[in-house]
Order: structure tokens, then C-alpha cells, then sequence
């Protein structure tokens, strides 16, 4: 049997095909989970559709999760469609483009709140809309960096964010733990996607980050994925506000030594 068998999942915040929720996507599929997907609004829907096709998906549907309407119309469309579903998974960040460089002082009330709201409360507010809809055993899921707990330079705001959805992710498990519905996080290494494009010096970040993770590689989408499927597994059935990092360790060094590939 499949770790995901007769499960059903909800995956918001595909783009395209490099999207770390694609990764998850992927692995949860061939894991035997039932899939419904959500985009973030009209422009990302040609690339979303083909992508839903490619694993015989048919409920995918818009969301801005700053819309609260559109939070409440999602979760009585995925009602109808499945009655009660056993997984989500929230993969979304924003942040203005400028708040993503230089010093974090500048960082403007407006960028704040964007940030906080997008990154942050939108978590909080799909929990709350899909409360009902959780079956026992159920999990929630969302995606975390290693800037939340180290200065990760021009992360800026989107390290303070994360530093709030890990403790959003904690006080969610504990509000679902009597539902027997478990919420836990991924702390991702880079990944080169269309959200990491917007944080200024990524590039530099990502190539040194193999010399200096212990595992000597960078990590991928399909990595996430399979840590996805286990968390959301009963291979987890007792492990809940939780960020697991998947980042070859590099989270562990305290002393980088930039070790070259011919030494
Ligand atoms: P991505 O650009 O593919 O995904 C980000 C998603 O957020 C997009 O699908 C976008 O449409 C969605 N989004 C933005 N605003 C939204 C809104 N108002 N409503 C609904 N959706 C909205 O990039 P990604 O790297 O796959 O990011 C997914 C998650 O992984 C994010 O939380 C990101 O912070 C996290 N993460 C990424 C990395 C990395 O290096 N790429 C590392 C660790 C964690």
C-alpha cells in the first residue's frame, strides 16, 4: 500500500513547474493521494492546467489567500468536491521586490504588512477555513527558511515572516491536536525558483551553498517532496509542530569552511 493512499490533498501555491509545491505535487501523487491544486489567479492558470493534466487533477482552482471571500469560496468548492480532505499544504510567500535588499531598517510599514499578510496570516486563515473540512489523522503543511532563525542577508522581511509562520505552525498544532490533525513545517534550502529570483544575491547564496552543507549538494523540489509525503504520512502520525529541514545540514554549521571540490 502507498504512504498516501485514500488520502486527499490540497496543494496551494503552484506557479510552474519549478514551484517547490510542484515538487510536493508530484511525490504526493505517486504516493496514491487524491490532489486538488490551487493558483494564486488568473495570469498563473495556463501554466497551472497543463500542469493538473499531467496527473489527471481536475480540481483546480483560483485563490488570492488575501481574499477572504476567496478563501471561504475555496474551501466550499473543495466541500463539494471531496467532502472532507486529509492534507494541505500552503507553499506561498511575497514580499515587495525592494524589501528584499539592502538593510532590513528600511523595511516600510506597507512591505510589513504585505509580507506578513501573504506569508503569514494566510496560513492562519486556510487553517481556519479548512478546520471542518479535516479529517482525524489529517496534516497541514507549509514551507519555512533557515533566514527565520539566522540573518540571511536582504531576506530581510521574508526571514521575520518566516520567523512568524514557524510560530504559527506551533500554535496550530496545538489548537488541532485534540482534532488529531498535525501541522508541521519544511525548512527548504535554496531552491532556484521564481520566488527566490526576487531575493537579491540568491544566486551567490546558492552556489555557495553545497560547498558548505555537509552532504555537499544543493537540495531539490523532489527532495521536498518526499519529506512532504512522509510528514503528511501516518509514518508521522505523532510528530506535529515541527520544522524539519531539508537542506543537505546545512543548517547545523556554525564555522562555514568553503570546501573546494578539488581538495
Ligand atoms: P514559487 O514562486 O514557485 O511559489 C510561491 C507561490 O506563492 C506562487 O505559486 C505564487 O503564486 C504564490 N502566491 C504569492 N502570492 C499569493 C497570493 N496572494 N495568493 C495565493 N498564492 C500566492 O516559489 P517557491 O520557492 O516554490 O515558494 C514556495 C514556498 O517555499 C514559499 O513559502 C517560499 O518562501 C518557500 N521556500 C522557498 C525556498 C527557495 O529557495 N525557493 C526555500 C525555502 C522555502
Amino acid at each position: 500500500m502507498k504512504l498516501l493512499e485514500g488520502k486527499t490533498a490540497l496543494i496551494f501555491g503552484l506557479a510552474n513547474e519549478r514551484s517547490i509545491a510542484w515538487g510536493i505535487t508530484r511525490a504526493m501523487h505517486e504516493a496514491g493521494a487524491q490532489i486538488g491544486l490551487s493558483y494564486a489567479g488568473e495570469a498563473l492558470e495556463r501554466r497551472v492546467r497543463p500542469l493538473a493534466e499531467r496527473i489527471g487533477c481536475t480540481f483546480v482552482e483560483p485563490c488570492d489567500v488575501t481574499q477572504d471571500d476567496q478563501i471561504a469560496d475555496i474551501a466550499a468548492k473543495a466541500k463539494e468536491a471531496f467532502g472532507q480532505i486529509d492534507i494541505l499544504v500552503h507553499s506561498i510567500a511575497y514580499a515587495l521586490r525592494e524589501e528584499l535588499t539592502g538593510p532590513y531598517y528600511n523595511t516600510s510599514r506597507e512591505g510589513f504588512r504585505v509580507a506578513m499578510d501573504v506569508s503569514v496570516y494566510s496560513f492562519v486563515a486556510l487553517a481556519r477555513a479548512f478546520q471542518p473540512l479535516l479529517r482525524p489523522g489529517g496534516a497541514l503543511l507549509c514551507m519555512t527558511y533557515y533566514g527565520s532563525v539566522k540573518v540571511a542577508p536582504n531576506y530581510n522581511v521574508m526571514g521575520v515572516a518566516k520567523a512568524a509562520l514557524e510560530a504559527s505552525t506551533r500554535y496550530l498544532a496545538y489548537d488541532f491536536g485534540p482534532q488529531k490533525v498535525r501541522v508541521n513545517a519544511i525548512s527548504a534550502g535554496p531552491i532556484r525558483t521564481l520566488a527566490a529570483a526576487g531575493v537579491s544575491g540568491f544566486r551567490d547564496m546558492y552556489r555557495h551553498f553545497a560547498e558548505i552543507a555537509p552532504l555537499g549538494e544543493n537540495i531539490t523540489t523532489e527532495d521536498v517532496g518526499q519529506a512532504a509525503v512522509f510528514l503528511c504520512s501516518d509514518m508521522a502520525r505523532h510528530i506535529t509542530g515541527e520544522v524539519l529541514y531539508v537542506d543537505s545540514g546545512y543548517n547545523i554549521v556554525g564555522v562555514p569552511e568553503i570546501r573546494r571540490k578539488d581538495a
